[in-house]
């Protein structure tokens, strides 16, 4: 039996009693292999998942409005030095197009994800929040990246909801590697995540699994960090290598752990940490991510859902571009309409006798 099966559940956590959720505990759940076991890990993180967010499944739908970015981040398709990319920036006519199909779908939000690019000015953004608060009623969130506060401030003020901000991993050093500053300006996304809480947006973050260095210890400490910060959204997927990057290429070997520690990309190892995810921050919204999808394209969606996640993220950007915002190679549905994309997820959620949220779907209106 699992090593974590201990006695009580650990401060905050709404896991029942036989989950104890300290560190220690934690990291041996991350590694347990025993089916019996685990059974019992993806149960208590339905029942905490039902108990604490219900039954609907919120829809995000996500458009990918630019694929410029100034950083340098190791593991991402869309760094800089990636010269061979068709980079593209939508117009502003065409975003709210995809913020209308959303609407249209159904979704009760919308997400606004771009690569770091300073040619998405705060005026530009800023106008977009206000064109689409005035044409639906969608909860907008923001996953621009690493903005100043002036910026930050003024898309709170013109209607943004919400901003996503994954810290990636919760080990400092870890993090310098693999997220280089940009020159002069250190990078402090638990500050950024800190200062957007006290705007007002309801904040969210997340880590990758897997990625080259992360040790067992770091992923235990990023899911607990989760819940020091009580998160509002959280997203856990796998780490997907991509060839345009250096923890994609050959070179990645010198950045793994030794194997012992390294944490595997791995769907399982992600399950166990959405589970995790789920019993430490009860009431968070929690994706079932794509890259999840993207690993197990035929239940990868359906698994993170039955084992703590309560949002999907649909994707609404125009085909033409989605195919020009590689972040990693094969991502699913990449080719899906909008339309199609609904119609399969609705039956997936269905079929897990799961209902669509209606609505915006932030966290306090989960509330049971
Ligand atoms: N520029 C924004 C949005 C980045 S994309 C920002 O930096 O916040 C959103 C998330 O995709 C990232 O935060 C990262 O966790 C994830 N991601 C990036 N590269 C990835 C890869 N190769 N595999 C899996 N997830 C990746």
């Amino acid at each position: 039996m699992c090593s974590a099966e201990l006695t009580t559940g650990s401060a905050g956590s709404a896991a029942g009693p036989g989950f104890r959720l300290d560190h220690a505990a934690v990291k041996a759940w991350l590694s347990e292999k025993d089916p019996d076991a685990l059974e019992a890990l993806w149960q208590e993180a339905d029942r905490v998942r039902k108990a604490h967010v219900g039954d609907d499944v919120h829809l995000r739908g996500l458009v990918e409005i630019s694929s410029h970015c100034v950083r340098n981040c190791l593991y991402c398709g869309l760094r800089a030095p990636s010269r061979d990319l068709d980079r593209y920036r939508m117009e502003a006519e065409e975003i709210l197009a995809s913020a209308w199909e959303a609407h249209r779908l159904g979704y009760g939000s919308v997400v606004l994800q771009a690569g770091e690019d300073p040619g998405l000015t705060k005026e530009f953004i800023a106008q977009i929040i206000r064109a689409i608060k005035r044409a639906t009623p969608l909860a907008i969130t923001l996953s621009l990246g690493e903005r100043s506060d002036d910026e930050l401030r003024a898309w709170r003020a013109a209607g943004a909801d919400r901003y996503l901000l994954r810290f990636e991993t919760s080990d400092p050093v870890l993090y310098r590697r693999i997220h280089p500053d940009l020159p002069g300006i250190p990078s402090d996304r638990f500050a950024q995540l800190h200062r957007m809480r006290a705007m007002g947006y309801e904040i969210g973050t997340g880590v990758m699994v897997g990625i080259p260095g992360q040790t067992w210890d770091t992923l235990a400490a990023d899911i607990l960090r989760f819940h020091e910060f009580d998160m509002d959204m959280i997203g856990v997927g796998p780490f997907l290598p991509s060839p345009r990057t250096p923890l994609g290429g050959p070179g990645a070997v010198a950045f793994f752990a030794d194997p012992e520690h390294q944490v595997p990309n791995d769907e399982l190892t992600t399950l166990k940490a959405v589970a995790l995810t789920r019993l430490v921050c009860p009431d968070a919204n929690i994706p079932s991510t794509t890259a999840l999808a993207t690993l197990d394209r035929a239940q990868g969606r359906e698994l993170g859902l039955m084992r703590g996640a309560n949002v999907v993220m649909p994707n609404v950007t125009p085909v033409a571009y989605r195919v020009r915002y590689e972040i990693y190679p094969g991502k699913a549905c990449v080719n899906e309409t909008a339309t199609a994309c609904q119609g399969c997820l609705e039956g997936r959620i269905r079929s897990l006798r799961r209902r669509l949220g209606k609505g915006p779907g932030g966290r306090y209106s989960n509330a049971m």
